[in-house]
């Protein structure tokens, strides 16, 4: 694995800090014979350009890096530092990211972080921008397995105790119940700026939500929406099971996989704990899988937001610009962690239908490339001011 970091020294050394710009260099394997052109050959076709990564996070690096090459030709120079830090196993580990923000923070301390891997600007089905949207927070990624162990026996003979059973209760258990309902200045903005566009009683609760969490009945209507669930509270929920070894033998093991997505502030120990009351059977085992990396909710910045919003409505007079917290995870969790507030801002406008990131025929439009090369060299222009 590879890592990158490039510094753009200002004039004079500034006493602001530095201004960290985000982008990871690897991409997600690709299997040739799956995909309708060459997944490793970037081919520019019916207003797209194909092949893994172009969207994930290729944009990224190349609008990054010829942005910093742009200016130094037109003989721009910041008043403050800017720095490139691009990792190499964002889809994976996150070894390097870690290792940019930890092993080498003296190169890559900054007052905040641009992510160019998440958020940016989105495109109704007619291709006119609908919104422009920030990731200042993730959830943590955590998962859990639950196992119960059994001496088993003939399956003529039944014992009162199986694994298979008691599992299946313990489940039940996690099923039932909910988290508390959280908030955040990250989601309270989302929900309040979502929910006229949502509308009816959905967008009616959101609003209610927004401007007192502790409304139940506003929470559990969100409860019941699969986008909306993620954003008000931690979540948990089984995703896979394996369990016994013969079809004429009492089962000696069962295992559940459980997959949390919890909300920034609580940690991966406190959900564990909680899960452990609930299934209230000290047999569970429980086993945590890998390293999870809980990360802070990034504050929102006025004076971060004010200049995405002056490069946004420059190109886009008047578009919403609305933050946000991710289910899933980016480099951005990692430099949160570490202490350096972070923002998903990529300069790519882009339709639902055209977001093929870590899937077949993986494309971006070229409007929407050469667009957000502009984004990003308009944007570190007022980032150096
Ligand atoms: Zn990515």
């Amino acid at each position: 694995v590879a890592m990158l970091i490039a510094r753009y020294h200002s004039e004079t050394p500034s006493v602001n800090k530095p201004i960290l710009l985000l982008a990871h260099m690897d991409i997600v394997d690709a299997r040739p014979e799956d995909w309708e052109r060459d997944p490793f050959t970037m081919i520019e076709e019916d207003g797209y350009f194909f092949g893994r990564g172009t969207h994930d996070n290729k944009l990224g690096v190349t609008a990054l890096v010829s942005s910093f090459i742009r200016l130094k030709g037109e003989g721009f120079t910041p008043k403050r530092d800017l720095i490139l830090a691009f990792s190499g196993d964002e889809e994976t580990g996150m070894e390097t990211t870690r290792a940019l923000v930890t092993t080498y923070r003296e190169l890559t301390d900054a007052e905040y972080a641009l992510n160019a891997d998440a958020g940016g600007g989105h495109l109704d089905e007619s291709g006119d921008p609908s919104s422009f949207v920030i990731q200042a927070a993730e959830k943590t990624y955590a998962t859990f397995e639950l196992t119960i162990r059994n001496p088993g026996g003939h399956s003529s003979l039944p014992r009162s105790d199986n694994a298979i059973y008691e599992l299946a209760g313990a489940l039940k258990k996690i099923e039932a119940y909910r988290f508390p309902p959280m908030i955040n200045d990250v989601t309270r903005q989302y929900l309040l700026a979502e929910s006229e566009a949502k509308g009816g009683a959905i967008g009616e609760a959101m609003r209610d939500y927004a401007t007192n969490p502790n409304n139940l009945e506003a929470a559990d209507t969100l409860y019941d929406i699969p986008d909306l669930v993620g954003v008000t509270r931690t979540t948990c929920v089984a995703t896979m099971l394996r369990a016994g070894h013969a079809e004429n033998a009492l089962p000696q093991s069962a295992t559940a996989t459980v997959n949390c997505r919890i909300f920034p502030g609580v940690s991966v120990e406190t959900i564990m704990e909680r899960l452990q009351t609930i299934v209230e059977n000290a047999a569970v085992e429980f086993q945590i899988l890998g390293e999870p990396m809980a990360s802070p909710a990034s504050p929102l910045l006025d004076g971060m937001i004010l200049k995405i919003e002056h490069v946004v409505h420059t190109a886009h007079p008047g578009l919403p610009i609305i933050p946000y917290m991710a289910p899933y995870a980016t480099d951005g969790k990692e430099v949160r962690a570490a202490g350096i507030p972070t923002y998903g801002v990529s300069g790519l406008f882009i339709k639902s239908s055209d977001v093929f990131a870590h899937g077949l025929n993986e494309r971006i439009p070229v409007k929407g490339f050469y667009d957000a090369l502009e984004y990003w060299h308009d944007l570190m222009i007022q980032l150096g001011e």
